[in-house]
């Protein structure tokens, strides 16, 4: 019996190789019919005999390319058409358009072999792409995802080109970036010691190799070069080079903050750095992030790119130029290293334009420019792997667009946080959040913001009728979601949104305990959260614990300045009796001190209960930072010094006052730091002893909301369970107490989450 089938697939199915693959499973089946991209998806039609196109959907499922990824299978049977044979048809538009973007791909290993085979036409061409690879996100202009929607529309492809796009048995068949010397993009090179021009000339194979030559050698000379990438400019020099990197610093502004690094093989990373299975899996996917690996040995050069750190930021090679660029390097040194960091000084958007990366021409030497525009500008990722399992820090290249399935029809958006912002909306069912956009104060991110929502607006045919938003008044995502006209607004709270987005990928609907330990976030009470338990789902929360308020002196200025919070504690404890044996006092000039009691005197202070503030006090105590250049970099040098301590410990002495709320008395503990500081314990115990007390403190209230609650369920989110070593004893103590522990790992704890969890939480509030 024959018969015919309508299938509607949904997921990331466009610009992956998808139709090809169904129009040579089709064939090798001998079914009939057609499979074509509209705004949705894919659409197949096929018919045959039953069982055959049966046997056809289950291979459908199982053989599909392995950067596609199906969402929805939506199936119907069909009258006969009796085609005469299965065809790939011409891309179909809806007014309804939602269509599955697909995220930017790192070379195959097939475009690899090509790219270094002296016999290929593409050899040493570093525009290589397939179905299978090369950019995507980035260059995407409007849907549905064909060559004339993409920054590749200018480019004609030549008679070869052509051929292989258009046969259904060639890799590039429908390869949108499909290109070679002879009709694609070129690089060119551009040196800071001469005019800058900005328009890209034709380059052939030779010219190539001579600008990539060129370029190795400079760097190999130690000078500073940008390389266009996918999503961005990166500024790249040789690791090793310590004056080099030295120098890159200081030019970048970037006291302390850790560089990544990129090499082209496993075998250099695993010289530096322990790898594990899973490490090797992400490294080498073809999301290509930077993966935080523990260091071996720290070498020399290490202490440069990445200062006091005890993992470093490694990423492979991505695109063909990176590979290319490698190669011509492995003639001057082994195992080559290069510094890449994102062409953007300090907490503005990655360059992505000439003229933007041509405001490095101080220390850039030579610049790598190529005339494939990139229309979405985009980061690299962050990621690090604990017990198996991925945890983002950065969710950009590669993770973006990330489609989540949410039960709502309704179009919502949530306009995130600020620090880390980003923004997601919900429409027909799904979530998509946009990548990591930077810091909203500074007006270039702002505007960043603004670009990527406008194109998602267009691509996903978005149109807000809820915006939920922070219920901070004076952050830039708040007053763009009260801009916003005609629509419902649902102010959320921080943390309940860290929450929400822990629950929801973990598939969470009923009450837990969330546990959320975080930087800043607004509170009810109009004080700074941050030391938080809740019990809730995802329509409403209770507070029912927090850390005992402490002040941060002189208002905003204390996030950046530890050493504020270390006086306020001491000040708290011991009141002015500043006859204590420890260093603090010496160290700190008497006049800031003064300035500090004034600040508490005359109320100069906003109440905080963040638990990521305490981390800073204690850097500050422990004289590891009094001023901090970056996000969390105080928390950091905390975790660093702590992560080789192995002997058991007590906890530090911890008072939780019981009530309607539990509040816990932060007094005994750090007074008790302060002894071990007069007793001069080595800092790293006191370190390690301050996770393992932040643990047991979060195992004992967690107890306690559960036999006044009857839950069993904690979520674990908030910014401070970045760190590795807190996450695993909370982890660990709340199981040795039969707790169920979740924690996130495809969408970040810190901020980038937030807006996740503002559209869930607004998907609820308005059933
Ligand atoms: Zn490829
Ligand atoms: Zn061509
Ligand atoms: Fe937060």
């Amino acid at each position: 019996m024959e018969v015919r089938y309508f299938l509607r697939i949904q997921g990331v199915v466009q610009g992956v190789g998808f139709r090809p693959f169904v129009y040579n499973l089709a064939r090798r089946f001998n079914l009939r019919g057609f499979v074509l991209n509209d705004s949705l998806g894919v659409i197949i039609e096929v018919e045959g005999k039953k069982h055959t196109v049966e046997l056809f959907l289950k291979k459908l499922k199982k053989e599909a390319p392995p950067s596609s990824s199906i969402e929805r299978i939506e199936k119907r049977r069909i009258p006969l058409k009796k085609d005469s044979g299965f065809k790939i048809e011409e891309s179909k538009k809806q007014e309804e358009k939602f269509v599955f973007i697909p995220y930017d791909l790192s070379i195959c290993d097939d475009c690899l072999d090509e790219l270094f085979n002296k016999d290929d036409r593409r050899y040493f061409y570093p525009f290589i792409n397939c179905t299978k690879c090369g950019p995507r996100y980035t260059i995407i202009k409007d849907v549905p995802y064909d060559r004339a929607n993409t920054t590749m529309d200018k480019f004609k492809m030549c008679k070869d080109c052509f051929a292989e796009y258009s046969d259904a048995t060639s890799r590039r068949f429908h390869a949108q970036p499909n290109a070679c010397f002879l009709c694609g993009p070129s690089i060119d090179l551009v040196s800071s010691c001469k005019k800058l021009k900005r328009k890209v000339q034709k380059s052939n194979r030779t010219k190539t190799q001579e600008i990539i030559e060129k370029t190795a050698q400079a760097l190999y000379e130690g000078k500073i070069v940008a390389i266009k990438g996918i999503g961005g400019y990166h500024i790249a020099c040789d690791a090793r080079n310590i004056n080099t990197v030295r120098l890159l610093r200081e030019k970048k502004k970037r006291a302390t903050k850790p560089f990544a690094v990129m090499v082209d093989d496993l075998k250099v990373v695993s010289k530096l750095c322990y790898l594990k299975r899973k490490e090797k899996e992400i490294l080498t996917s073809p999301q290509r992030p930077i993966v935080l690996l523990k260091i071996k040995k720290k070498e020399m050069w290490m202490q440069e790119v990445a200062p006091y750190q005890k993992f470093l930021g490694v990423m492979i090679a991505y695109t063909p130029l990176h590979y290319l660029l490698f190669y011509c390097l492995r003639k001057y040194t082994k195992d080559p290293i290069l510094v890449m960091t994102s062409a953007n000084f300090k907490d503005i958007p990655i360059a992505k334009e000439e003229k933007e990366v041509f405001r490095f021409k101080d220390f850039v030497y030579l610049f790598i420019i190529h005339n494939r525009k990139i229309f979405l500008r985009c980061d690299d990722s962050v990621v690090w792997i604990f017990k198996n399992r991925k945890y983002l820090l950065r969710k950009a290249r590669g993770y973006i667009p990330d489609f989540f399935p949410l039960a709502t029809e309704a179009n919502i958006l949530g306009c995130g946080a600020e620090l880390k912002s980003t923004f997601s909306i919900a429409k027909d069912g799904w979530l998509v959040s946009s990548p990591y956009l930077g810091d909203l104060k500074e007006w270039l991110n702002y505007k960043f913001f603004l670009e990527v929502y406008d194109h998602f607006k267009k691509i996903f045919n978005f149109k807000p009728e809820i915006v939920a938003y922070d219920l901070h008044p004076n952050y830039l995502s708040t007053q763009f979601a009260l801009s916003i006209e005609g629509v419902k607004r649902i102010p959320v709270q921080h943390h309940h949104a860290h929450m929400a987005s822990c629950m929801l990928e973990n598939g969470l609907k009923e009450s837990v305990i969330g546990v959320i330990f975080d930087g800043i976030g607004f509170g009810l009470d109009r004080n700074i959260w941050g030391g938080e338990f809740f019990v809730g789902n995802f329509s409403r929360f209770l507070r029912v614990g927090y850390f005992d308020y402490f002040a941060l002196l002189g208002y905003e200025k204390a996030i950046k300045e530890p050493l504020r919070v270390a006086f306020y504690i001491l000040y708290s404890i011991f009141g002015r009796n500043t006859s204590l044996a420890i260093d603090f006092f010496k160290d700190i000039p008497k006049a800031t001190l003064k300035l500090l009691e004034s600040l508490i005197k005359s109320k100069r202070f906003i109440l905080t209960s963040s638990v990521g503030r305490l981390f800073d006090g204690l850097a500050s105590l422990l004289r590891l930072k009094d001023v901090v250049s970056y996000e969390a970099e105080a928390a950091i040098l905390v975790e660093t010094i702590a992560e080789d301590f192995k002997e058991k410990v007590s906890p530090y002495p911890f008072f939780i006052k019981e009530g309607r709320t539990l509040r816990i008395d932060w007094k005994p503990f750090f007074a008790g730091i302060v002894k071990d500081i007069e007793n001069k314990t080595p800092s790293s115990y006191i370190a390690y002893r301050f996770h393992y007390t932040l643990a047991c403190i979060v195992k004992e209230v967690c107890v306690k909301i559960r036999k006044r609650y009857k839950l069993n369920k904690v979520v674990l989110s908030g910014g401070v369970f970045q760190n590795k070593l807190l996450l695993t004893l909370t982890e660990q103590l709340l199981r040795q107490k039969d707790f169920f522990v979740y924690t996130h790992s495809r969408f970040p704890c810190n901020d980038e989450g937030v807006s996740v969890g503002q559209v869930v939480i607004a998907s609820y509030k308005i059933n």
